[in-house]
């Protein structure tokens, strides 16, 4: 019977056999040697300074796919023939299509100017120019990844691209021999968006949590897999058992190698195929069942609904996941931060807790690595300690972090691999890179340790969308998501990617633009590092000048989320505010970089990543700052309003535009809120709302430009909308400042 199974999988050899070929040839891409250093190489500029490279870059895709078509069966016929070219209709079609285009062109006007210095708002600033060349050069060949025979070049891309992420993350890619011995490989791939890689990897995850009890039941019922019915287990606590004897709460806590491993293990210790392995699960996995059959067939001993828990920073993605994969947006539980608005380790472990006592499954603990709204860094390393530690006690769940932010941030930290050394000469004194917080240095090297990581290269990789990505610390992970029978991955032989995931048809363009990309800025300190570390750097100083913006004559205060260090301390605030004041604020960048406690102080100030949230609060007539966080929303709304572009306007009116959003307790839980309302002066006041300012500081030139620094007139910017809002808000404030 040809079911679509069976088409697949002869697809799937085709693609195998075509790769191996492939891998075998010389021109292979790779990474090898290939990083370069310049700044000022890798961007358009804000004035379009690499506006001829581009273009001249660009025709040559163009024409490059022009020789391509004419030698491909040179002697075949051509069609458009310059009689057709010189008829009214032809003629009257290109007339149409320039005046179109021009439109559009014109229209397009209207968009987000993204480039600019002035616009400091969502995640967005000017692309890769090996982004762009790499998706643009792809998409005139229009290769789609969902199956090798539509990508028989970008499929490939897409391999390396995958191994890049896994290792610019922190999972290791063993070599062949060790693979065959039988060492965990990664394996990522590229993702439409961050949104659908959280929602595979709830989906693998939810998967995985339910696959020993398929198997088990296939195992008690089904002669084909006999051979395998005695096969044991390690539990999490240590001691091994034969998996048909396990109850219900037991099969729901195995540890995630060791599910993984069932497969293969019952291949080699049963001879059991593959094959027969897949086509017996079919019978009673969740994926075929549905959740009703399966729940009512396995899960009758548990009463509540199993839940995955994130951190109330947590993406829009992630309710999304819990509704697509009938888990529930009621069944994904919030785990409140704390007054840095990271998760809350004291929470986590009490819902824990709630879950080992009243039996209820945990798939996932979400640990969110630079959250969208104030790129905040969860606690990875106490997450993954706790997990060792409920791990001993029988409770069991996997790791995801999602780092669509905040993954390439690592790369500022990570030594350069697989780079030529840099040449003597560099571009002239760029901007300095600033380094990681120590807390978040802990957190990205201990990031290996979760089972999948989401991290978008179309937003920190400045590459064009769609690129988001999923790397599986486990490839296996994989197999759980896919209906044909897994393959055994060596890395270099492997079929067609597009299987592994929710997406159909792919472009194959956006791999090439991550490959392309990765080529010429590698992901760590020379390449992504550099940019990032720099942006870090603009971000921080931005940061340091919003929070000494308020003079004491000013009508208005200026309050970062982020706490300072002594804040944290409990140090001298004000001295430290005073330091900051003097020796960061209104100096060079070269005067900060020669002053070692000033760079040293910088590395911890402001928030984790790049990404500012503040708020205004404004004073009363008498000079006392407003108490009710109702009017301080209201002002914060009102700048907003004139920071932000309304729709069908002409963008050339705009002279700063930044981003908003609101900070509730029922996500961020109280502590978050009641210290934050405490600090712009409204501790007292009703309402547990916030609306804050957001600016995520991508521009790594900022700081200084051929004019002087550009934050001066950002200062200049934010002083005329806060001056004019208060007008609007409090008509009695006007004439003051
Ligand atoms: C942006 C973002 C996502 C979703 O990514 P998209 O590419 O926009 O779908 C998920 N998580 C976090 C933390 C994000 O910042």
């Amino acid at each position: 019977m040809d079911t679509p199974r069976d088409a697949l999988s002869q697809g799937f050899e085709k693609a195998r056999q075509g790769l191996q070929q492939v891998a075998q040839s010389s021109d292979l891409p790779n990474f090898d040697s290939t990083g370069t250093r310049a700044l000022e190489a890798w961007f358009l500029g804000p004035k379009a300074e690499n506006a001829d490279e581009l273009e001249r870059f660009i025709v040559e895709a163009i024409r490059d796919q022009a020789f391509w078509r004419r030698n491909f069966h040179p002697s075949d016929p051509t069609h458009i023939t310059g009689e057709m070219k010189r008829s009214p209709e032809y003629l009257e079609a290109m007339d149409s299509l320039t005046e179109g285009y021009q439109s559009l062109l014109a229209f397009l006007k209207k968009s987000v100017p993204f480039f600019s210095p002035r616009y400091q708002g969502h995640m967005n600033w000017d692309l890769t120019i090996p982004g762009i060349l790499g998706y643009f050069a792809a998409m005139l060949y229009n290769p789609n990844n969902v199956a090798f025979e539509g990508s028989t070049a970008t499929t490939i891309l897409e391999i390396l691209v995958g191994d890049d992420l896994c290792q610019m993350l922190g999972y290791t890619i063993p070599d062949r021999e060790a693979i065959d011995r039988g060492a965990i490989r990664p394996w990522g791939h590229i993702t439409c968006d961050g949104t659908v890689a959280n929602i595979e990897a709830l989906w693998s995850a939810r998967n995985l949590k339910f696959y020993p009890l398929a198997l088990q039941a296939a195992l008690q019922a089904d002669p084909a897999l006999a051979a395998g019915k005695s096969i044991v287990i390690t539990l999490p606590t240590g001691a091994s058992r034969p998996l048909i004897e396990l109850d219900t709460w037991e099969l729901l806590n195995l540890q995630a190698d060791d599910i993984l491993a069932l497969p293969t293990r019952l291949t080699a210790e049963s001879q059991i195929s593959r094959d027969t392995i897949t086509a017996s699960l079919a019978q009673y996995s969740l994926q075929s069942l549905g959740l009703q059959e399966f729940s009512r067939r396995f899960l009758s001993q548990i009463d509540k609904s199993p839940v995955f828990l994130v951190p109330g920073t947590k993406h829009y993605s992630f309710p999304k996941a819990a509704a697509v994969l009938g888990i529930g947006a009621a069944n994904a539980i919030d785990v409140p931060v704390d007054k840095d608005a990271r998760l809350n380790m004291a929470a986590l472990k009490d819902i824990l807790e709630r879950c080992l006592l009243e039996k209820i499954p945990v798939y996932t603990v979400v640990g969110v690595v630079g959250s969208t709204e104030e790129s905040a860094i969860d606690p990875i390393k106490d997450i993954l300690a706790l997990r060792a530690e409920f791990r001993q006690r029988g409770l069991e769940f996997t790791v995801h972090g999602d780092a669509a932010w905040g993954g390439y941030h690592i790369s500022v930290m990570r030594d350069d691999f697989d780079m030529p050394e840099p040449l003597a000469s560099l571009v002239a004194a760029p901007p300095p890179a600033v380094p990681l917080k120590h807390y978040v240095i802990e957190q990205f090297q201990a990031l290996g340790g979760v089972d999948s990581i989401t991290v978008d290269p179309h937003k920190s990789g400045y590459i064009p969308y769609p690129a988001g990505a999923l790397c599986y610390r486990n490839s296996a992970m994989r197999d759980l998501v896919t209906f044909s029978a897994p393959v055994v991955f060596h890395g270099d032989a492997e079929p067609t990617v597009g299987i592994y995931g929710i997406e159909g048809s792919k472009p194959g363009a956006a791999a090439a633009a991550v490959y392309l990309s990765h080529r010429v800025i590698r992901p760590s300190k020379s390449g992504y590092g550099k940019i990032i570390g720099e942006a870090l750097f603009s971000c921080k100083k931005l940061y340091a000048r919003l929070l000494c913006m308020a003079r004491p004559e000013d009508p208005f205060v200026v309050v970062p989320v982020s706490r300072l260090p002594a804040e944290v301390d409990g140090a001298d605030l004000a001295a430290q505010i005073q330091f900051i004041r003097d020796r960061i604020v209104g100096k060079t960048n070269q005067e900060i970089i020669n002053d070692r406690d000033a760079m040293k102080l910088l590395a911890e100030i402001g928030p984790d990543q790049n990404i500012l949230a503040y708020a205004f609060n404004f004073k009363n007539a008498s000079g006392q700052i407003n108490t009710d966080l109702a009017q301080t929303n209201r002002l914060n709304k009102a700048l907003y309003d004139r920071l932000s572009i309304n729709p069908g306007d002409d963008i050339y009116g705009y002279d700063l535009i930044v981003s908003t959003t609101d900070l509730n307790a029922a996500q961020y839980g109280a502590t978050f809120i009641t210290d934050y309302k405490h600090r712009l002066g409204v501790g007292k006041s009703a309402g547990d709302s916030i609306t804050v300012l957001r600016s995520v500081v991508m521009d790594p030139w900022v700081t200084e430009t051929t004019k002087g620094s550009f934050l001066d007139i950002l200062e200049h910017e934010f002083r005329k909308a806060v001056t004019a809002a208060l007008a609007e808000i409090m008509p009695t404030q006007t004439g003051r400042d």
